[in-house]
């Protein structure tokens, strides 16, 4: 029920505050540096609020179980609930960047331990109001909204609850479900405990006689090493290891499975895929046309790999190649106020509202820039202060990276703003599975613009290759993921059996046909069929992966269409940055222009990857 907070999206740039260009924020021009103090002066009226909220909480408590009794009732139960939510978001929000400034300060820590605390009375006290609209009969629910015009506001929360209807069980089953809810992160846990504490890890001797314990960290360091043959070693080590422990690892994965299948089928849903959308309302065929479509397009994926066969130097590609980068890294240098006139310049295709309200963004101290020593490392944007504005962590290391970092918050911060301005508090919240096209659709601006005004070859060729890149691995290999997690709950839903060594059937089935397995493509060799066992999301979180890809998807349309058609495109893209929560996800899309269940989003975004390509080969072959 605290979604708000979990919005805070964090673009890891792993900056090292030893670059920082100032020793200490009192050095950092004002203008660089946030205006927290905006929504509070001082600590003590922060403590005043506090107080207020924690009062409210407590009388939002005395309407438990009176919510059925009238409209009246009903009304003001929900608007002290609104109050409240959006009082406590904005004290949280303070708390916490006041805490991400300087991690050291422990009276800081002290706020956001107290704001977490007020967080867990506020979600008790506010636990009766989704499980009793649930049970007020829809008529009575029409009646309440006739009676009373103010609910208006609440129309989409009532309906979003009241669609469960149908999944909701008596009270006795529901409580059978809640305490089985204690039994349903096991496998998370139980592979937590094996993987990063007790399972023992192969040593791999490079060929300058280093010996190199191959944990998890290792590998992510050595997959990149330059020895071609002892990055093959490490590849071969580090996946025969899961090969070792494939039926435990497999034990686990399945049991995951087996427990969403279990929720769903008592929920009557059909399947673990359904019952995981339905929490947004996402139809089905929104997973099954992801892996549809981009099944259709893996011949553009290859023609990817085969580039990057060409731009490596090597006579075959194998699959531990994958993660060398194919383009020579460029030094692109910005100071901020670079930046910034680069960003403006990027986004004036979004017209003069967006465009004047990033201005404001940067002269009303919406950002924090610098990297100082105790600061919060990586990037982020939080919305979280309705009547105020959002605020943008950074840590600007003056590089293409930075600047991509920056304008991708930038969407976050748009996103926000807008649905913060048009929408009512209770409708301003964006679902996650819309949340990142703002961000990255900003980030494919950019991208267009600066090879659009790149001063070299070598500049063009690192920014195309830097795109592609993102291109492949989000979209391609997310989907790829996407379409494993269906195979192994489908098993399990018809009654097959699923083991480890099934799973890794499964795994290499589908690897070999995106990667081709030829040695005109990519070859995979055989130990890559295990690699199911390294990716922690199927068992902590199933059916999420496949978020990165559509995100990306409809981003990269999106930037298409806003290139290309202008001003009725953008018009129509406001339909997402300002509609908050006010429709479901699908909805705000299509609303903004791009149907889900079609090709469309799929063709353009296919037709960028294409064009980069094109371009890539065009320098390449200059070159030559
Ligand atoms: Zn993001």
């Amino acid at each position: 029920m605290l979604k708000k907070l979990f919005l805070v999206l964090i673009a890891f740039s792993f900056v090292n505050v030893s670059f920082a260009q100032y020793k200490s924020r009192d050095e950092i021009p004002l203008k660089y540096k946030w205006d927290i103090h905006l929504l509070y002066k001082t600590n003590t009226e922060w403590q005043k609020d506090y107080n207020r909220l924690s009062k409210m909480a407590d009388k939002l408590k005395t309407y438990e179980g009176k919510l059925s009794s009238d409209s009246k009732t009903f009304l003001s139960a929900l608007s002290l609930y609104s109050d409240l939510m959006k009082g406590y978001y904005k004290l949280s929000d303070y708390a916490q960047r006041l805490y991400d400034q300087d991690l050291r300060v422990s009276a800081n820590q002290q706020l956001v331990e107290q704001s977490e605390a007020l967080g867990t009375k506020i979600s008790e006290s506010t636990s009766f109001i989704r499980p009793e609209i649930l049970k007020i009969p829809s008529e009575r629910i029409h009646q309440f909204f006739d009676e009373q015009p103010k609910l208006a506001d609440f129309d989409f929360f009532v309906e979003d609850i009241q669609r469960l209807k149908a999944h909701t069980l008596g009270d006795k089953e529901e409580k059978i479900l809640a305490s089985a809810q204690m039994l349903a992160n096991s496998p998370s846990t139980i592979h937590g405990i094996f993987e990063n504490a007790e399972k023992p890890f192969p040593e791999v001797k490079l060929s300058n006689g280093k010996i190199v314990e191959l944990n998890s960290s290792a590998y992510v360091q050595y997959r990149t090493v330059k020895n071609r043959k002892d990055r093959a070693k490490i590849f071969k080590a580090f996946f025969n290891n899961y090969k070792r422990f494939q039926n435990t690892l497999g034990a686990i994965l399945a049991a995951k499975v087996k427990i969403d299948y279990f929720f769903a089928k008592n929920r009557k849903y059909k399947t673990a895929l359904a019952y995981s959308l339905d929490k947004n309302n996402i139809p089905v065929k929104v997973y099954t046309n992801l892996i549809k479509q981009m099944n259709k397009n893996i011949p553009t994926l290859q023609r990817m790999l085969k580039l990057m066969k060409r731009m490596l130097g090597v006579d075959t590609l194998h699959y531990y190649d994958l993660y060398m980068p194919i383009v020579k890294h460029v030094d692109m240098k910005f100071t901020v106020d670079e930046g910034q006139k680069i960003i403006l310049k990027t986004l004036k295709p979004m017209g003069p509202e967006y465009l004047n309200t990033v201005k404001r963004a940067f002269n009303e101290r919406w950002v924090d820039y610098y990297p100082t020593p105790g600061k919060r490392s990586g990037a982020y944007s939080s919305g979280a202060a309705y009547d105020y504005h959002p605020f943008i962590l950074m840590n600007w290391h003056g590089d293409y990276n930075s600047l991509s970092t920056l304008i991708h918050e930038m969407g976050h911060t748009m996103h926000s703003y807008f649905s913060n301005k048009y929408q009512p508090f209770i409708k301003s919240d964006y679902p996650i599975f819309v949340a990142e096209i703002a961000s990255t659709c900003n980030e494919s601006l950019l991208n267009n613009y600066l090879v659009q005004h790149a001063k070299t070859d070598k500049e063009k060729l690192f920014l195309l290759g830097s795109y592609l890149e993102l291109l492949r691995t989000t979209i391609f290999r997310q989907t790829s993921f996407a379409e494993f997690e269906w195979e192994i709950h489908k098993r399990i839903e018809n009654k097959q059996p699923l083991t480890g060594g099934i799973m890794s059937k499964i795994y290499w089935k589908i690897v070999t046909k995106y990667y081709g397995n030829t040695p005109d493509v990519c070859i995979v060799d055989p130990y890559i069929a295990y690699e199911w066992a390294y990716i922690p999301h199927f068992v902590d979180y199933s059916y999420y992966v496949y978020q990165y890809a559509t995100s990306l998807i409809y981003a990269t349309a999106f930037a298409q269409k806003i290139i290309t058609e202008g001003k009725p495109a953008v018009e129509k893209y406001y339909n997402i940055l300002k509609g908050g929560s006010s429709d479901y996800p699908i909805n705000l899309i299509k609303k903004a222009g791009i149907n889900p269940l079609s090709s469309e989003a799929f063709d353009l975004t296919m037709k960028r990857m294409n064009n980069v390509m094109d371009q890539i080969e065009n320098i390449l072959n200059k070159k030559k």
